[in-house]
């Protein structure tokens, strides 16, 4: 089954992704990784995109559907795969579907994560690591057990990352909200798209993804 995962940061969709990704023995891929992997292989494609990057370019969509074709026509998702978070734009997925298309596959389900702004501005700026060993908490949500002090090596110091803060939370939210909204109404119009709802407890929504993966139709 192919399969693409559409969701705003902080709406856990890369967590399902690699779950279901296991679940069904299938790969799940994300453009930024395999954009590095074919970079690192020096292959043609990979050359292309880093002469690019080195201008200081964004990589053109046309290629980055490249590096998506190279990687979808390795063995490993000949069972199919899961695109997490591509595309991104309309444009993007007309030409992912145009290349589809041109190997004799297609997009079978999108799943799209939803969550109120709340909660995805609380799960995002709410987050903070230990210093020490990485260890991820919330504010909001998951605390150290002791306060101050990580559960994990007992290190009392704490870090932010600096574009987590509240506005800039809300302003990337908006962004993907305006680039993505057409987007849904596409796949909506495909019948494939699959509303997920993001707010639920990780095993929950791991349940609606398996359910909706086991059904034939949306
Ligand atoms: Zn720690």
């Amino acid at each position: 089954m192919n399969i693409i995962f559409l969701g705003a940061p902080g709406s856990g969709k890369g967590t399902q992704a690699a779950i279901l990704a296991s679940e069904l023995k299938i790969p799940a891929i994300s453009t930024g990784e395999a954009l590095r992997k074919e970079v690192e292989l020096e292959s043609e494609i990979g050359k292309l995109a880093k002469s690019y990057m080195n201008s200081g370019k964004l990589v053109p969509d046309e290629v980055v559907v490249g590096i998506i074709q190279s990687r979808i026509t390795q063995q490993d998702c000949n069972k199919g795969f899961i695109l997490d978070g591509f595309p991104r734009n309309m444009n993007q997925a007309i030409i992912l579907d145009s290349m589809l298309s041109s190997l004799g596959k297609k997009i079978e389900k999108v799943f799209n994560f939803e969550a109120g702004e709340e909660i995805l501005i609380k799960r995002i700026s709410g987050r903070f690591s230990c210093k020490n060993c990485g260890t991820v908490y919330n504010r909001y949500f998951k605390l150290p057990t002791q306060e101050g002090v990580c559960d994990n090596c007992k290190s009392n110091h704490f870090e932010n990352r600096a574009d987590d803060n509240e506005a800039t939370v809300k302003n990337r939210l908006k962004i993907y909200h305006e680039s993505t909204f057409e987007l849904t109404q596409y796949y909506e119009k495909k019948n494939l798209l699959v509303l997920v709802d993001a707010i639920k407890s990780a095993p929950l929504v791991f349940e609606e993804l398996i359910k909706a993966t086991n059904s034939p139709q949306n």
